[in-house]
């Protein structure tokens, strides 16, 4: 299983982020979203030609329709910036545009996807060759509103996906979440993206599905075509396109090796995950999608430590009422018991979007209305989910998790709020469970310097590693170019966990840890040598994380920690305990 991979000459490697782990091995369907798999016909009467246009005039009002509905929802903070919104407004009549478009299609008989398309294509090969950046910009600021049009005409958020045969890997410049989610319940085998990083949502939902997936590839979509073989590797972050049968052989021993790997690692998982020093760890699942139920209980989590439900409220045109939420998380609740489930409410905003906010202007979408912030301005959104969460805990173990909180206000207007929710199901009588714990991920930098006095008035907290490093190192935690500056082990990340652990040590507070680096082998074993007593993550992670504790000695593993907190840069700290690491768990490394 751990030999170097024989690629040999003829083979093509791309190398990207490794974001969900396992080999996939399959032939490729390639999705382009500027110009693959769109509708291109020509229309065969004159009588077609009118509604043709009249189908592109259509689509040219949702996109106002969007655009202007964006603009109304700037926050006032961002009200200055509509100026943006409107020069797209004004690029959708543009006569040059319409023009060219609808002599395509009157003329050239062209469906108006390719009118739309080809009409972009003239305009960029004429601006593409003028080196200044207002007109490349302008370029840009077409092609947006270009692809909005097409969007609009296939009636989805970039052009409808192959289809995809069972065992195909899905080769693709860009994902949401959601579509990753549909895609694989229809038997993918395998991810590979131009975009995303290792704790983008796309990855989150991969790593849930146990789908091997490889992001940030550059140049991937133009090297592949449909129906090239691929190898797929998720654990080096390698794509393997058109290997050669020596390849080919090498991959599949390897991936049966790594079945039967997992399959022995999972048979010991119900066991407790305790230190050879005797100290319990406790280790639960993230769940996503209901889909995941069934691992979390045979891979032995001990409750959920993290309900991300966003996903219900994304890929779909309607939003989930009380009475469907309910139904979900009352499965949920009941699944899981007698273990606790922490529900954490919407975390909608970055890159997790309702359907109906995919196209959002919005340039930086992880500082804007995300988590809590939205919850908190879309009050009826935030009611209907607390009622949802209170009726479902009346059949087991709930905690609230509040996403994105900045600041103590947060907390006391959320409290305010479900006081009020308790006493409307209490006047409706129905059935609910009172004063369930509230508690606050700790993913804001602000919220690591306020955690003493958050520990005053929240009854636990959850360290979301994912965000914290994103906003604590200024890096976008999907985008690829900025992938190794995204460092978990950065002295400053390690010092934040540390001070949050100690806080909640000295105050009785409840801390767990559920963002990716309590789910890697890697640097799961420093956060518990800082103090971690709870960690959180993906189902799959768990019989491997359980494994490597009990065989671990917590003493052994806070000296680790100890070396890692004096280092002054990553590359020290990671240097160390990777050497700490290798001596004990070779297997980790080849
Ligand atoms: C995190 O930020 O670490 C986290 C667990 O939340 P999410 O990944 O959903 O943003
Ligand atoms: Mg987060």
């Amino acid at each position: 299983m751990n030999l170097p991979p024989p690629f040999v000459p003829g083979d093509s490697v791309l190398t990207g982020v490794r974001a969900s782990s396992g080999i996939a091995i399959g032939p490729a369907r390639v999705f382009n979203h500027k110009n693959l798999l769109l509708p291109d016909y020509r229309l065969r009467s004159e009588s077609l030609l009118e509604s043709e246009i009249d189908r592109l005039q259509q689509a040219k009002s949702v996109v106002r329709q969007r655009l202007n509905a964006s603009r109304e929802a700037l926050p006032p903070e961002l009200k200055s910036q509509a100026g943006i919104i409107d020069a797209l407004l004004l690029l959708l009549d543009d006569p040059v545009l319409s023009k060219k478009t609808c002599s395509l299609i009157r003329e050239e008989r062209r469906n108006a996807e390719q009118a739309v398309i080809l009409t972009l294509k003239s305009i960029s090969a004429i601006m593409e060759n003028v080196a200044d950046d207002y007109i490349s910009s302008r370029l840009s600021d077409v092609e947006m509103v270009g692809y909005s049009i097409i969007s609009a005409l296939v009636g989805h958020g970039g052009g409808e996906m192959p289809e995809m045969p069972e065992g195909s890997i899905l080769v693709v410049q860009d994902i949401s979440p959601a579509e990753v989610a549909k895609l694989a319940s229809a038997g993918l085998a395998g991810l590979a993206t131009e975009s995303g990083g290792h704790t983008s949502h796309t990855a989150i939902v991969a790593q849930a599905l146990e789908l091997p997936a490889v992001m940030g590839v550059k140049n991937l979509v133009a090297g592949v075509a449909n129906g090239d073989t691929v190898i797929l590797d998720g654990r080096t972050g390698h794509v393997i396109i058109r290997p050669d049968e020596d390849t080919l052989n090498f991959y599949r021993t390897r991936q049966k090796m790594e079945w039967s790997f997992n399959a022995e690692i999972v048979r010991s998982a119900h066991l407790p995950a305790v230190t050879l020093d005797d100290r319990h760890i406790e280790v639960m699942g993230n769940l996503e999608l209901v889909e995941e139920l069934p691992a979390i209980m045979s891979y032995g989590s001990e409750g959920i430590g993290l309900y991300r439900t966003e996903f219900m409220y994304m890929n779909r045109k309607f939003l989930p009422g009380e009475d469907e939420l309910f139904a979900v998380y009352r499965r949920v609740v009941e699944s899981t018991a007698p273990n606790p489930v922490i529900i954490r409410t919407l975390d909608l905003g970055c890159d997790k979007l309702l359907e109906e906010s995919a196209h959002s202007p919005d340039p930086n979408l992880a500082l804007g209305l995300r988590g809590i912030r939205f919850c908190l301005r879309n009050r009826p959104i935030f009611k209907t989910q607390i009622r949802a969460i209170l009726r479902a805990a009346h059949y087991g173990e709930v905690k609230i998790l509040l996403p994105m909180v900045s600041g103590i206000e947060e907390l006391r207007a959320t409290r305010l709020l479900v006081g009020e929710m308790e006493r409307s199901l209490e006047l409706e009588k129905i059935p609910y469970a009172p004063g369930l714990p509230l508690g606050v991920m700790i993913e804001v930098p602000a919220t690591v310097f306020l955690a003493r006095e958050l520990a005053e008035e929240t009854a636990f907290f959850s360290i979301g590693t994912n965000d914290l490093i994103q906003y604590t190192l200024a890096v976008d935690r999907g985008n690829p170019e900025v992938a190794e500056m995204y460092q978990p082990l950065h002295p400053a990340i390690l010092r934040m966990i540390k001070l949050v652990l100690d806080i909640g040590r000295e105050t009785g507070t409840y801390v767990s840890i559920c963002g990716d680096m309590a789910a890697s082998e890697l640097t799961a074993p420093i956060l518990i040598g800082l103090g971690a007593e709870s960690l959180s993550m993906p189902p799959a992670a768990i019989p491997k994380i359980k494994r490597l504790i009990r065989m671990s000695s917590h003493s052994e593993l806070r000296a680790w920690a100890g070396e890692a907190l004096l280092a002054k840069t990553t590359e020290e700290a990671s240097g160390q305990s990777n050497r700490n690491l290798k001596r004990k768990f070779p297997e980790l490394f080849r």
